[in-house]
């Protein structure tokens, strides 16, 4: 039985790759930091079949003693400060977190078990103000906000460490990926939760910044496969996943409310709200991930449409119970 310590497994994805890899037939660990009420809604369903191990990517000690209990084959770090506008009021803590927690988990490797495989969770804000269309693993990076810088000393110490101690070390650059599972101030999830509540007659406006820029969207579920393929091939690479189309926030919200059929949307979306604008903004990303499905055979299954419907769907449900 393969073993996979996942860091960052209360979060959205880390909840999809331990569904995954118990699928998979793997013992699964997971790191939780310690918070003063529990947060374990996402795995709530699975916690009997996975085992917590308490751990802060701020603390190397609590690193090493999780994967000594574990002695994993696999480590995925998906712990971060995920959320690109914080990372502007907190760029010291996301730069703790996001950059020099992936040397603190590599150190802990390379001291404990160099021969343990690891995977970084990259992103597509790498690319921020993109300097070629569609992005791909050589288009040179050009962040456009703390995490974003945070997340290429992340991309470069992984592939440092593969290069310098051999160690078997993935860098996955995965572009947006959502689900009913996302964070309410991300903007789909934002969005979708807005839509089914007004539909509902709970709530009467839904506040935005700008509604024209782009991202390229999946769905997280369809997501977690390529970190495990990128982690069972013969030699350690570089990814970038994603979907290869791309659409405005405004075609979000439009297709959102859509799906509660209100065609008249405009009279509840306050625009450009100050609140959620940013310092820099990052316009336009799209992935070419045509390395990814000639290498790993991975390519997305779930459509735009299908997945703004499925969040659409998801927060219709918990909202009717509430
Ligand atoms: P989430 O924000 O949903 O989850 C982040 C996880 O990190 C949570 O489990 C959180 O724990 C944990 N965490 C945060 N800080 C620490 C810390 N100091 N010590 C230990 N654990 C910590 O993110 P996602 O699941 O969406 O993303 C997973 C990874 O992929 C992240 O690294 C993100 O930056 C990256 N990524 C995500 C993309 C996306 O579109 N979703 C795109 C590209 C990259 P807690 O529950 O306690 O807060
Ligand atoms: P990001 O791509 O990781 O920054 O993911 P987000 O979901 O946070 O933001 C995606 C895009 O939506 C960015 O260009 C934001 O500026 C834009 N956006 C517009 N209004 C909002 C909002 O109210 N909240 C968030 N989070 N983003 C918004």
């Amino acid at each position: 039985m393969k073993r996979a310590l996942i860091t960052g497994i209360t979060g959205q994805d880390g909840s999809y790759l331990a569904e995954f890899l118990l699928k998979k037939d793997y013992k699964v660990f997971g790191l939780t930091r310690r918070t003063s009420t529990v947060n374990n809604e996402r795995i709530a369903h699975i916690q009997e079949k996975i085992e917590l191990l308490q751990g802060d990517l701020l603390d190397q000690s609590s690193l090493s003693e999780a994967i000594l209990k574990s002695e994993p084959d696999e480590v995925y770090n998906l712990a971060a400060q995920s959320f690109v506008k914080t990372s502007w009021n907190q760029p010291v803590l996301t730069g703790e977190f996001t950059a020099l927690g992936v040397t603190r988990i590599l150190e802990a490797i390379r001291v404990l078990n160099p021969k343990i495989k690891f995977y970084q969770a990259s992103s597509s804000e790498m690319f921020g103000k993109v300097t070629e269309t569609p992005q791909k693993e050589t288009t040179r990076f050009h962040p456009r906000s703390p995490y974003g810088v945070a997340k290429v000393y992340g991309h470069y110490l992984t592939l440092n460490y593969r290069e310098s101690y051999d160690i078997f070390a993935c860098s996955g650059i995965l572009f947006n990926h959502e689900s009913p599972r996302r964070g309410l101030e991300f903007v789909t999830r934002k969005i979708s939760h807005a839509v089914a509540r007004i539909s509902l007659g709970k709530q009467k406006t839904l506040e935005l910044g700008s509604l024209d820029p782009k991202r390229d969207w999946g769905f997280a579920g369809d997501y977690v496969e390529a970190m495990w393929l990128m982690l069972n091939q013969n030699e350690p690479d570089d990814f970038v996943i994603a979907t290869g189309e791309n659409h405005s926030v405004r075609e979000f919200v439009n297709l959102s409310f859509e799906a509660v059929g209100i065609k008249n949307w405009e009279k509840y979306v306050v625009t450009d709200h100050p609140d959620h604008m940013r310092p820099a903004e990052v316009d336009y990303l799209i992935g070419d991930c045509s390395k990814a499905k000639k290498k790993l055979g991975w390519e997305a299954k779930t459509s735009f449409k299908e997945l703004v419907k499925m969040m659409v769907k998801a927060d219709l449900e918990s909202e009717k119970d509430r």
